[in-house]
C-alpha cells in the first residue's frame, strides 16, 4: 500500500505506557493512520533504550516508572491538557485495571494487550497458582467492567493474542459453515454466536502459533532471547498452564484443577504452561509441539461461546494456546527451566535487522467438525513486516497491527465502557488490521493428536474421539 488510510482526527492527549517492543512499534502505525501532532503524544517509561526512536518522532518522553503509588500523579498533568485524552498501554509491570479507572475518572478512551498486574503477582509463590491464573485476572476485569458500566470505551487485550485471534474465529466460523453448506444468517449477538459454533460441531480452537523468525547470530549461553517481550514471555510462562474446557472433554488430566468461582469455563495445570507441551499443527509445517502458555483469549474465547439452556450448559469449545515460540526462544525456556526456573542475567529481544529469516504463522485451529480441522490465519515473514512498517518483527507487527484496529475502533465506537476483542466488530478490526498482515487465509487439514503420539513410547490414546484434550498434552 503506498498511500496509508487516514481514520480518525485525534484532538486530545495521547499517553503511550511503556515503549518496548511493541510500544516503538505502535507509535508509526498510530502516527500514520491519525490525523495527530506528535506534541499530543506522551511516552512514560523508565527505560531509555527506545528514547530516540521518541525524539525522531517528534513525541514526548517521559522517563519514570508507573508504581501503584505514584500513577494517578504522574497522568494527572498529562490527561488534563485538553481535549478527550487516548491511554494506550503497553506497557509490564502496570496494572491495566487501574490505568481502566484513571481513564474512566479522566473521560478518556483506554486500549491495552494484556490484563497486566503489578509487580508481585506473576512469581508470589505465597498463594495457591489458581491465584496466580489468567483466569483470576480476568475475573477481576470483569467485575471492574460490570461496576463501571457504559462509559468510556476501555478496550481490554487487544494484541495479537488476545486480541486479532477472536476476530479470527468469527471470519473462519463463517467460512466453514460456507463449506459445511451449513445455511446460516450471520449471527447478530454472542449466544447467536455460540449456537452457531455449536451446530458446526467444533470441539475446540487452539491458538496454534510457529515463528520460524531465525536470528542471524545464534543465541548465547545465559541470554534469553525473544521476538518479543522476555519479561512478558517468562512471567506468563511461569503462570499455570490453563485452558478453557470444552463440554466435550471426559477427563480431568492429573494435574487439573477447577476454578470455585466465576464462569468456572477453564481449568488449569499444577505445572508452568512453559514447560507444559501439546500435540498441534500449524500451515507448510505441520505437526508440531507447542507451549501451553496461559493466555486470556483460551478463557474468554471458551467464555464466549459457551451455550446455555436455562442454567444447563449445553455446548462450550476447549481453547488454548500452543505455541511454538522461535527456536532462539525454545532454547531460552529450555535454558530457563534448566536451571530451575532462574531466569537468565541478560535479556534480548530480536530487533528486525538481526532476523535473518523466517515468518510468524499465528492462527486459529478450529477442530472436531466434519471437515476435521480448519486453520485459519496470518503467516507474516519478516521480510514482508519490513516492508509494511518500521521497528518491528513479524511478531510485532502482527500486535501493533491489531492495537491500532483496537484504537481506531475505540474511537468509533467510544462509549462502550470495557470490552474484550470477541465483543468487538471483527469485520471492520480485520479490515483496518488486514494489510499488515502478510497472506491471510485458511486451510483444512486431516491431522488429529492420535497421528503424533508416538507409539514406541506411549499408549495408544483415545480412539474413540481423536479430540480429547488427553490426546493433546504431551504427558
Ligand atoms: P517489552 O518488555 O519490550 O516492553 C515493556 C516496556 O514496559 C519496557 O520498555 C519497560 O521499560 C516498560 N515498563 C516496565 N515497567 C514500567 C513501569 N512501571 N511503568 C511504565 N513502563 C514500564 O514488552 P513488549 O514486547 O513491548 O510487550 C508489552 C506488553 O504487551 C507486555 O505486557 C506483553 O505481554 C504484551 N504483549 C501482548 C501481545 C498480544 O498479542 N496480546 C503480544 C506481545 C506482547
Amino acid at each position: 500500500m503506498t498511500t496509508w488510510p487516514i481514520y480518525a482526527a485525534w484532538k486530545g492527549p495521547i499517553i503511550m505506557i511503556g515503549f518496548g517492543s511493541i510500544g516503538h512499534g505502535t507509535l508509526p502505525l498510530i502516527l500514520r493512520h491519525l490525523t495527530v501532532d506528535p506534541k499530543q503524544i506522551s511516552v512514560i517509561d523508565p527505560s531509555t533504550e527506545w528514547k530516540h526512536l521518541a525524539d525522531k518522532q517528534g513525541v514526548n518522553f517521559q522517563q519514570t516508572a508507573l508504581t501503584k503509588e505514584n500513577h494517578k500523579d504522574v497522568m494527572r498533568p498529562l490527561l488534563s491538557t485538553g481535549g478527550q485524552p487516548l491511554i494506550v498501554n503497553l506497557s509490564v509491570d502496570v496494572s491495566s485495571l487501574d490505568m481502566m479507572r484513571v481513564a474512566r475518572e479522566a473521560g478518556a478512551l483506554y486500549i491495552d494487550t494484556v490484563i497486566e498486574p503489578w509487580p508481585g503477582f506473576y512469581y508470589n509463590g505465597k498463594v495457591d497458582n489458581a491465584a496466580r491464573t489468567n483466569y483470576a485476572l480476568r475475573e477481576k476485569m470483569l467485575a471492574l467492567k460490570a461496576k463501571l458500566g457504559v462509559g468510556p470505551t476501555a478496550v481490554s487485550c487487544c494484541g495479537a493474542n488476545p486480541g486479532m485471534v477472536s476476530w479470527f474465529v468469527k471470519r473462519a466460523l463463517l467460512k466453514l459453515a460456507v463449506d459445511l453448506e451449513f445455511e446460516t444468517a450471520r449471527p447478530r449477538s454472542r449466544s447467536e454466536w455460540a449456537v452457531l459454533m455449536k451446530n458446526l460441531g467444533v470441539k475446540g480452537i487452539h491458538i496454534a502459533e510457529r515463528d520460524t523468525q531465525r536470528a542471524k547470530n545464534p543465541k548465547p549461553v545465559g541470554t534469553f532471547v525473544n521476538t518479543w517481550s522476555v519479561e512478558g514471555f517468562i512471567s506468563e510462562g511461569k503462570q499455570p498452564a490453563e485452558l478453557g474446557w470444552g463440554t466435550h472433554e471426559k477427563k480431568l488430566p492429573a494435574e487439573g484443577r477447577r476454578f470455585k468461582t466465576g464462569s468456572k469455563c477453564a481449568i488449569f495445570l499444577e505445572r508452568a504452561g512453559a514447560e507444559t507441551k501439546v500435540r498441534t499443527w500449524v500451515p507448510d509445517i505441520g505437526p508440531q509441539f507447542g507451549f501451553l502458555v496461559t493466555h486470556n483469549e483460551a478463557i474468554s474465547i471458551s467464555d464466549y461461546y459457551t451455550v446455555r439452556e436455562g442454567k444447563r450448559i449445553t455446548f462450550r469449545p476447549t481453547c488454548h494456546y500452543a505455541y511454538h515460540p522461535s527456536n532462539d526462544a525454545v532454547l531460552s525456556i529450555h535454558e530457563m527451566f534448566g536451571a530451575g526456573g532462574v531466569k537468565q542475567d541478560k535479556q534480548h529481544i530480536l530487533e528486525p535487522d538481526e532476523i535473518a529469516t523466517g515468518q510468524d504463522k499465528l492462527g486459529v485451529l478450529i477442530y472436531g467438525h466434519k471437515k476435521n480441522a480448519f486453520w485459519f490465519g496470518s503467516q507474516l515473514s519478516i521480510e514482508e513486516a519490513r516492508t509494511l512498517a518500521p521497528y518491528q518483527s513479524a511478531t510485532g507487527l502482527q500486535v501493533t497491527s491489531a492495537v491500532l484496529a483496537g484504537i481506531v475502533w475505540a474511537i468509533e465506537n467510544p462509549n462502550r465502557g470495557i470490552v474484550e476483542t470477541d465483543e468487538m466488530d471483527f469485520e471492520r478490526c480485520l479490515e483496518i488490521q488486514t494489510p499488515y498482515l502478510g497472506p491471510v487465509g485458511g486451510v483444512y487439514t486431516d491431522w488429529n493428536p492420535l497421528k503424533s503420539i508416538d507409539s514406541l513410547f506411549n499408549a495408544p490414546g483415545d480412539k474413540r474421539d481423536p479430540w480429547q484434550f488427553s490426546n493433546i498434552l504431551v504427558k
